[in-house]
């Protein structure tokens, strides 16, 4: 049954990625590759799994859900103790009771640091409910891309998000491998999706030498934005990701981000540059 649930998990990934692409580069965007390699892991599907599949994806594109703190981490709904060790056993496909989505028990990162995990609902607007002056790093050191999801990771260790990076890490890198996050104009989105116990939260930062970046135009990357992403977010992070891809492509957003010396400096320069392209 797990062999199952990881083909889920990969085929749902496939399915993100497919959106985030189309949330970058429009209808001009070549889904080709992206479109047969999920036909191919549909395929290949159980065929009781890709009965539940084919039936959830219709109506949203979060199929499979990890269970978090007994809870699907999608509604939130709480899970009677015999479904929570169904969940964890892994012999049987458990679904939601209430959204009806596939739930499995996850490994990933979870938020567990000394920060607030979500800021008081009405105090915070834009930019500032995901990220913070304490997660730009204006002078990147790495030279590649694991070591600069490392440094992004770290600013959210340091930050007081999590206790440790180290799934973070893998998680993103993991993503990168699957398709790597340049996306031209050298601007990289390494993320890690299904990080729960808390909200979105995004780092940001600059390289001026540039890093090479799979993906990016060019080959390298010099502005990164290092996103980690409960579940329930996914189609949140995919308007974000438009939004801050809109904000960085203009000349005046990339050069601010360039010339700051200093994290209070880099984030007023983004929250500036995304003043109405994120909310
Ligand atoms: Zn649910």
């Amino acid at each position: 049954m797990r062999s199952i649930i990881n083909h889920l998990i990969q085929l749902q990934e496939l399915t993100l990625v497919r959106d985030e692409k189309r949330s970058l580069l429009g209808p001009k965007a070549d889904l080709s590759e992206l479109n047969e390699a999920i036909g191919q892991m549909a395929d290949s599907l159980d065929p009781a799994a890709k009965a539940i599949y084919t039936r959830l994806s219709k109506k949203d594109r979060i199929v499979v859900a990890p269970m978090h703190a007994g809870k699907c981490s999608m509604c939130g709904m709480g899970l009677a103790i015999s479904q929570v060790q169904a969940v964890k056993q892994c012999k049987v496909l458990v679904t939601c009771p209430s959204c009806a989505r596939i739930l499995y028990d996850s490994a990933g990162p979870t938020w567990s640091g000394s920060r607030p995990r979500k800021p008081a609902a009405g105090t915070k607007a834009g930019i500032a409910r995901f990220s913070a002056p304490e997660l730009m790093i204006p002078d990147l050191k790495a030279k590649t891309e694991e070591e600069a999801i490392v440094e992004l990771a770290e600013s959210l260790r340091s930050a007081g998000f999590v206790e440790t990076t180290e799934k973070l890490v893998s998680g993103a890198m993991a993503r990168e491998k699957m398709f790597g996050t340049g996306v031209g104009h050298a601007l990289a989105f390494p993320h890690v999706r299904g990080v729960e116990g808390g909200g979105l939260a995004l780092a940001f930062g600059v390289s001026r030498a540039g890093i090479p970046w799979s993906g990016a135009d060019g080959g390298v990357a010099k502005f990164v934005f290092f996103s980690a992403i409960p579940t329930a977010t996914s189609v949140f992070y995919l308007k974000l990701l438009a939004g801050l891809a809109e904000s960085y492509t203009k000349e005046a957003n990339r050069k601010a981000a360039l010339e700051a010396d200093a994290p209070e400096t880099l984030w007023k320069a983004l929250a500036k540059a995304t003043r109405w392209t994120v909310k």
